[in-house]
């Protein structure tokens, strides 16, 4: 018989997986059910879709039996099995993008951290936990060979032929000590019991139990067969019959790779939220949807697993259409079943498909709509959900316009006023009726940490006149409120922008005129001159600014440029690169400093109007072009 080596990747992952997964190790028994459970749904859905199998008869079965004496335990079905190559394929490489993304991922600090590790979606290979040796035997369903794959888990593995009754595939584990405890029939079952409940097939617990007589005295032992779970699709279920404990343990009995990788809430986290409707009239479906508390790692890679299973009339079609919802809501776990779609539904008919289209656009409606119920009834739950997913949803504003006023009503933003609400969070209804009376536009400012932004220059006198600005520390923001257009017939204006200061009360110092026609601070130009000649075409413009209040200069971008940050975040994307802006850089004429400005000699007014630039440069968090010139005039200045 052929050794075969694994694949590097698997050996690390083996390794990994060993050492740091102990402490949730029960959850191989969750990941083997929920492959021949994976395995059984294909084979069905052949059986209805494809003449090829319709003459297969077969009663879906799962059934996990205990071997106290040899000590091993065995988990067999009987779906669509595999064949040589597929053995080989399937279970002596990592095939699977999530195991990959995961190994390529992890930081090495992290390789210990079982937390982290517990909550990924290991699958098969964390059978190795409790096993020192495993064989698994298949046969593919339309085909008589079988082979057996045998390996102790350490680099090699091999494959010879066997015999097998009937299609499916039978994973035998020879337990180690660590695995001794699933020689019980009461762990094995509550194990089952704890994940595997909702699996839509019978799974029957098969053990030798010790026999009892009348008197008490063990006499022998009998052989103990029993489906330990409900084997009914959950979601089918009246809602009136449903406990919330049932639909958590159905969330529950998700894999860890159908929880979008670790860092989901893989199994053990109960989900934040979810929604159960079933619709009746032209279209017939059933959907039940979950918001996890967590938000899945892979939820900002373009190769994120979607959530979503698709079944017609309870028969599983597939986990991997992308287009079952929109993508800004990639996050959602669950399940849509519909009676009206054909059972052999390809994915190109799926994608224009009316029935789809209704049910996809029903289930928008409805998940945004529970989620602006549930931000009125429960507000704390609400921005635990904000925490984790405004992100995304944001994405939608953007990307679906016939869903804009509801997103509207969803996301959220921090603020300069002081909130009450749980996580400091505001809509923009909420600013809307903070509002002093006759302003005319909404503020924001963007880019960069949420810190750095509040300590910003360029809030100032719309701290000092009570005016609120928007917080808007995600990424994202700047490009989604700069495209929002008005809402509610008020602007959105950004405070880092000329023009936006219009609203401030108070005058340009320089530009104020006395009675006489007189400007009232005529050191005010000489400063703006000044800085004009010593700056050159390092600025764009030299101002006096009606927004500073303590700070000497802030910098703010033209009225129509893209913001530094902006620019930044677009290089970073690797999107095209964007025309240098260079910024405006405004002076507060009442500071000591633009007053020395104003009467400096020309050598002197260099550096201080370069000092005043790069400062105000440093501070929303912009890189200087020659910062050893910036120190050299700075300590110029303190001599
Ligand atoms: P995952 O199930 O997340 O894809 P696994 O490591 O658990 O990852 O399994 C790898 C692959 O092996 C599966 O995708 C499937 O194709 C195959 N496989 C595993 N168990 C079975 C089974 N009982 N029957 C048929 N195929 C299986």
């Amino acid at each position: 018989m052929a050794q075969h080596h694994f694949k590097t990747e698997v050996s690390r992952l083996l390794d990994l997986i060993i050492h740091s997964l102990y402490s949730h190790k029960e959850i191989f028994l969750r990941e083997l059910v929920s492959n021949a459970s994976d395995a059984i749904d294909k084979l069905r859905y052949l059986t209805v879709s494809d003449e090829a199998y319709k003459p297969i008869a077969f009663e879906p079965s799962i059934r996990v039996v205990i071997d106290k004496e040899a000590k091993t335990l065995v988990i067999e079905d009987n779906g669509i099995g595999m064949d040589e190559k597929e053995l080989e394929e399937n279970l002596g490489t990592i095939a699977r993008s999530g195991t990959r993304r995961f190994l390529e991922k992890l930081p090495d600090g992290a390789k210990k951290d079982s937390n982290l590790i517990g909550q990924f979606g290991v699958g098969f290979y964390s059978v190795f936990m409790v096993a020192d040796k495993v064989e698994v035997t298949s046969r593919k369903a339309g085909t008589e060979a079988a082979f057996t794959w045998t390996s102790d888990g350490k680099g090699e593995y091999s494959i010879e032929g066997a015999s097998r009754v009937s299609q499916g595939t039978e994973v035998r584990a020879h337990l180690n000590d660590e695995g001794m405890e699933y020689l019980g029939r009461w762990s094995v079952e509550s194990v089952l019991k704890k994940y595997s409940n909702h699996i839509a097939y019978p799974i029957t617990l098969v053990s030798e139990e010790p026999k009892y007589d009348d008197k008490g005295e063990k006499s022998g032992s009998e052989r103990k067969e029993e489906v330990v779970n409900s084997a009914q699709a959950l979601w089918r279920r009246p809602k009136s019959e449903l406990k919330d404990e049932d639909y958590i343990d159905f969330y529950k009995s998700f894999s860890g790779a159908e929880l979008g990788g670790f860092g989901a809430s893989g199994g053990d986290e109960a989900p934040l939220h979810w929604i159960h409707t079933k619709a009746e009239g032209t279209i017939e479906y059933t959907t039940l949807f979950y918001i996890p508390s967590k938000a899945p790692l892979d939820l900002y890679r373009a190769d994120y697993k979607p959530g979503v299973k698709l079944y017609v009339k309870r028969v599983f079609i597939t986990d991997d259409e992308k287009e079952l919802l929109p993508v800004y809501l990639r996050f959602v776990r669950g399940v849509i079943d519909s009676e009206d779609l054909p059972l052999n539904v390809s994915r190109e008919i799926l994608q224009q498909n009316r029935v789809m289209t209704s049910i996809r656009q029903a289930s928008v409606k409805k998940i945004l709509g529970d989620l602006a119920e549930l931000s009125k009834t429960n507000t704390d739950k609400y921005a635990a959900f904000i925490g984790e997913f405004n992100r995304p949803l944001k994405e939608g504003l953007y990307s679906d316009y016939a869903n804009r006023e509801a997103l509207l009503g969803l996301v959220r933003w921090k603020s300069t006023a002081e909130l009450s609400s749980p996580g400091g969070w505001t809509s923009l209804a909420e600013y809307k009726s903070r509002m002093k009376e006759g302003q005319k536009a909404i503020y924001y400012i963007a880019g960069g940490d949420e810190e750095r932004l509040r300590k910003s220059p360029l809030l100032e006198m719309y701290r000092k006149e009570g005016i609120e600005v928007l917080v808007c520390a995600e990424e994202i923001d700047e490009i989604v409120l700069s495209g929002l257009g008005p809402f509610e017939g008020l602007e959105l204006k950004s405070v880092n922008r000329a023009g936006s200061e219009s609203e401030l009360g108070r005058e340009p110092e320089g530009g104020a005129k006395d009675e006489s026609g007189q400007a009232k601070n005529p050191g005010a130009t000489a400063a703006v001159e000044k800085a004009k000649k010593a700056l050159g075409d390092e600025v764009k413009d030299v101002r006096i600014s009606k927004r500073l209040d303590m700070s000497p200069a802030c910098v703010v971008v033209d009225s129509d440029d893209p913001s530094l940050q902006l620019r930044e975040l677009m290089k970073q994307l690797g999107g095209s690169e964007m025309p240098e802006v260079k910024p405006i850089l405004e002076l507060n004429a009442e500071h000591p400093l633009v007053k020395r400005l104003a009467a400096a000699d020309d050598a002197q007014a260099e550096d201080i109007a370069k000092v005043l630039l790069g400062q105000a440069l440093l501070v929303e968090g912009a890189k200087l072009a020659d910062p050893s010139d910036f120190a050299a005039r700075l300590t110029r200045l303190l001599k």
